[in-house]
Parts: C-alpha cells; sequence; structure tokens
C-alpha cells in the first residue's frame, strides 16, 4: 500500500482523485482548509488543517510527517475571474507553494532513498491567448492572467525539477466539469438553471458570451490522466483535453435539449456585465501523448457530459 498527499481534496478534482485512490487501497493525506472542515469528506481520508498560503516551514513539514509516495498538487484559487481580484494571494497558493511542495518532496525522498512522485495541476490558462490551435505541449507557455501566470510558475518550476532529476509531472488540463462543479463555471450554471427552469422555479437563463468556445471534458477522466501520468515510469508533461470545441450556446442547446425543452431561445437573455474583457477564444487541446503515452482517453462525449449534469439537478433540487 501506498501513501498519497493531495493538495485542493475538497475541490472537484480532489474530491474525485481522493475517492478513487481511496478505493484502490491506499492511504490517503489531504490539506483541508479550516472553512471546508464542515463539508463533505470522504471517509477515511486523513485530514490535515493547513492551507496552501500557510507558511513554508508549515507545508514542508507536512510533506516530511506523510513522506507520500505520491503527491498531487491540486489546490489553488479555483477561477480566473478571482485571481484578478486578489493576484498575490493567487501568486502564493497556486504558484509559489508549488515550488515549497517539490523541494519538500526532493528532500524527503533523498533522504527516504525513494521517489516522491509530484503531480502539478496546471491548466490551458498558462497559453494565455495561443496564436495556433489546438495546443500541445510544445505550445508557448503565455499567460494573460495573474490565475495563469501563477500556474504557469508552478508549471516551470516542475520542469525545472525534473531536468535535475526529480520525479515531477505537469498536467496542463483544459476545462473540465461535472455536477460537483460550483454555478460560478457557466456548465453548472446552465444545468442548474436548466434544470430549474424545468421545474418551474426559474423563468430565464441569463449569460455572458455565447459564443465562447471551450474544450469541455469530464472531470473524472482527468483525475484518471492525472493518476496515469503519476504511474508512468517517466515524468514529462501532459495536455489533457477532448480535442473537440464547442460554444456556450451549443452547452445551453444540448441541455434544455436533455431537459426535454426545444423552444429555448426566448427563455434565454444575454447580459453585456457578464461578457469579459478578454477571453480566450481558441483553447483547444492535443492529447496525442496522453493517448499514447499514459492509454488515455476521455470515457465521454460532449453530449454524454451534458446529460450526466443535467440529470444529476434532478437529485439535488
Ligand atoms: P473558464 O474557461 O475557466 O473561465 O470557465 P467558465 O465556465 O467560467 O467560462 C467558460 C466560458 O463561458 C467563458 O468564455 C465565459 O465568457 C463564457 N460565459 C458565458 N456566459 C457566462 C456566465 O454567465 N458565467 C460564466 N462563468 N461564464 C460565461
Amino acid at each position: 500500500m501506498s501513501t498519497a498527499l493531495v493538495t485542493g481534496a475538497t475541490g472537484q478534482d480532489g474530491g474525485y482523485l481522493v475517492e478513487r485512490l481511496l478505493a484502490e487501497g491506499h492511504e490517503v493525506h489531504g490539506l483541508v482548509r479550516r472553512e471546508d472542515l464542515g463539508g463533505r469528506l470522504p471517509d477515511g481520508l486523513v485530514v490535515h488543517e493547513l492551507d496552501l498560503g500557510a507558511p513554508d516551514d508549515d507545508l514542508a513539514g507536512l510533506v516530511e510527517h506523510v513522506a507520500p509516495h505520491e503527491l498531487y498538487n491540486l489546490g489553488g484559487v479555483s477561477s480566473v475571474a478571482r485571481s484578478w481580484a486578489e493576484p498575490v494571494l493567487t501568486a502564493r497558493v497556486s504558484g509559489t507553494a508549488a515550488l515549497v511542495l517539490l523541494e519538500a518532496a526532493r528532500r524527503v525522498g533523498e533522504r527516504r532513498g525513494r521517489e516522491v512522485r509530484f503531480l502539478q495541476a496546471a491548466s490551458a490558462e498558462i497559453f494565455g491567448e495561443p496564436p495556433t490551435a489546438p495546443q500541445d505541449e510544445d505550445t508557448p507557455v503565455r499567460p494573460v492572467s495573474p490565475y495563469g501566470a501563477a500556474k504557469a510558475l508552478a508549471h516551470h518550476a516542475v520542469g525545472i525539477a525534473r531536468s535535475r532529476g526529480q520525479y515531477a509531472t505537469s498536467v496542463v488540463l483544459y476545462n473540465h466539469e461535472s455536477p460537483r462543479r460550483p454555478t460560478t463555471f457557466v456548465t453548472r450554471k446552465i444545468t442548474s438553471t436548466v434544470a430549474a427552469i424545468a421545474a418551474g422555479r426559474a423563468d430565464r437563463l441569463v449569460l455572458g458570451n455565447l459564443d465562447a468556445r471551450r474544450d469541455w471534458g469530464w472531470a473524472p477522466d482527468y483525475v484518471d490522466a492525472m493518476v496515469r501520468a503519476v504511474r508512468h515510469d517517466t515524468p514529462d508533461d501532459y495536455v489533457v483535453a477532448t480535442g473537440e470545441a464547442h460554444t456556450v450556446r451549443d452547452f445551453v442547446a444540448a441541455a434544455f435539449a436533455r431537459a426535454g425543452i426545444e423552444d429555448w431561445e426566448p427563455l434565454v437573455e444575454v447580459d453585456p456585465a457578464l461578457l469579459r474583457p478578454a477571453d480566450p477564444s481558441l483553447l483547444v487541446g492535443d492529447a496525442t501523448r496522453a493517448r499514447t503515452r499514459l492509454g488515455w482517453a476521455p470515457t465521454t462525449t460532449f453530449e454524454g457530459l451534458v446529460a450526466a449534469m443535467v440529470d444529476a439537478e434532478r437529485f439535488e433540487n
């Protein structure tokens, strides 16, 4: 049995990852912020009340105490929007905290004479507004938001650690969704509102840019890519994406169709206040490396993702 340490254990991906590792029989430790302690935590998770904003020695001390075989760094500020409001906090929790954890992992590995495999959850936001599509591992890293810049720092730090012989992998994740997504993200905002309209509890869906295109995948598939990457003998960078882009409008149409509403256009309103000053329009990933080297493939189609999210709302409401 091996031991895993997961930061961001209470987030969407952290939840799926912790459940999977526990089901595989691993000892799983998670960093949980004080405000999340009251929430639903998976049975069996060893909880450590700690924030990625904690002093360096506290973060490093936890890595030394747990001495994990696998360290998954999924924590950080969860949205690009919040990173504009709190750029310094973002640089810490999504950026430099990764460097502290990486260095602690290296020291523990050295002392114990074995690898502490480090996995960084990077984001397509590191590419900023890329001039070409689809993007892959060789696309230049040129972030345009505090969120992307912090994630880029962590991504580069992983590459540097790897070049010095450390086991460190970065997965560059494109948007990935599930019923556990907060409603601040457009997918869940759409599915929760469509379900409310179908149930007669709401009468319209107010959105921003309907023409924005995203490469949306199914979150558990992206967690599967992380685990496959960490279990691979050689560390590397991997783009994780479906390779298919859809517009917000496509998502809306599919969600209403799933709820049995065909004539949806009169129910949707565009509020210019929800349009963003800068919005990457060409984010589509080429996951060829993950597919060929890790044997990874998405299990869910776009329609399957929308259906799963709409259907889950029936139990939520
Ligand atoms: P992001 O790609 O990580 O920023 O994920 P989001 O789900 O927040 O946004 C995805 C896309 O949906 C962006 O291009 C947004 O401009 C667009 N969008 C359109 N209307 C909305 C809305 O009402 N809320 C959000 N969050 N995004 C919207």
